[in-house]
């Protein structure tokens, strides 16, 4: 089923998880044992993320270093159709800008249209670490928009190939990603605002947030939004605080403020055992307002680790 009907149907606030690939070489069954002990939450649809390809330079014996092309979390789209398969749960697989030409973003569509996926989050992808910048495919897409238009086309029968007669339409719902404390990349929130509406314009049905942990952003974010005639529905996207390490981490590679409030509370702890707790105690309180706010789902980043979103949801659901 399309997640906005999952959320038109909705006679609850939804339960939803984003998991990782494992990474190559390790097993699958670790990801299931997660999925699984989530299950008595029942969630609504389960998104997998996409990892494009690195360069890493590996020594040789003569001393020299050869330029190596590896992903490291391959598996996306199997991931997604076996999930179905196995626990007869919707799958949201997200694609990316960087590394696709628009004729794999074509035939990767085409092979999860086959699969019976029919949802997808439409991302840009963000600069690999050889890159000072996002640099696109040279026959892809340098924007989400872009691709979201592509996806859309397909959903009316528009190929690649203007020649292709005929073509059977797809019926991918769609969504993109929003961020409540401002991409980091926007010169301002405005700009943001214009990108974000241009993605629903041309055909993302609904919106799921980057983290946040303090909500008030969130609520802001959806104020705004409205006020910019963007009116689909908003995915908050939560992950309870786990490591000590993460009051520096998280800001670095998500670019969101942590509020003085929960740091405080996490810099008293002793261990990263009661920086859980801490966690776990903030993000349920971020859940319990956010569903008295009236959100349609509350979204959870698992890492690809299910304790505490379980604890979470425990208290939540
Ligand atoms: P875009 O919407 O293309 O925006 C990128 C930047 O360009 C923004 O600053 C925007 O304001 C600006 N912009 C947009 N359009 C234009 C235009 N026409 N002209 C000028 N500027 C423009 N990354 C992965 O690699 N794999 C994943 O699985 C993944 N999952 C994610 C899931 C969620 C919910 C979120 C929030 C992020 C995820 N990311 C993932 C990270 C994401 O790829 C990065 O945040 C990336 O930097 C931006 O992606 P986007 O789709 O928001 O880009």
């Amino acid at each position: 089923m399309r997640v906005i009907e999952h959320i038109q149907k909705a006679e609850r606030t939804l339960f939803t998880i984003e998991i990782l690939p494992p990474k190559k070489g390790e097993n699958i069954e670790t990801l299931f044992s997660h999925v699984e002990s989530l299950l008595e939450f029942e969630p609504s649809f389960i998104d997998v993320t996409y990892h494009r390809e690195e360069y890493i330079y590996r020594e040789q014996t003569d001393g020299s270093y050869k330029k190596i092309v590896t992903r490291k979390r391959p598996g996306t789209v199997g991931i997604c159709a076996s999930i179905q398969n196995r626990y007869n749960i919707d799958t949201v697989p997200h694609l990316i800008c960087g590394g696709f030409s628009k004729e794999d973003t074509e035939n990767m569509l085409i092979e999860l249209d086959f699969l019976g996926i029919e949802n997808v989050l439409v991302l840009r992808g963000d600069p690999i670490k050889s890159e000072p910048g996002f640099v696109a495919h040279p026959e892809g897409h340098c924007y989400a928009s872009e691709m979201i238009k592509q996806v859309a086309d397909m959903n009316r029968g528009v190929y690649l190939d203007a020649e292709l007669q005929d073509a059977t339409p797809t019926n991918f719902c769609i969504g993109a990603a929003g961020y409540p404390e401002k991409h980091f990349e926007s010169p301002n929130i405005n700009t943001d605002f214009q990108h974000l509406k241009k993605k629903v314009e041309l055909g993302a049905e609904f919106i799921v947030t980057q983290m946040f942990f303090n909500n008030q952003a969130y609520f802001d974010f959806v104020r705004r939004c409205r006020e910019h005639d963007i009116n689909v529905p908003i995915i908050p996207g939560l992950k309870p605080m786990a490591t000590m390490n993460h009051l520096t981490l998280l800001p670095q590679f998500f670019h969101l403020d942590i509020p003085e409030a929960l740091s405080l509370e996490v810099a008293k702890c002793k261990d990263n055992k009661e920086v859980k707790e801490v966690g776990i105690e903030w993000c349920v309180q971020q859940c319990k307002e956010l569903i008295e706010f009236g959100v349609p789902v509350l979204h959870f980043y698992t890492m690809s680790r299910s304790e505490l979103v379980k604890r979470v949801a425990k208290e939540v659901f």
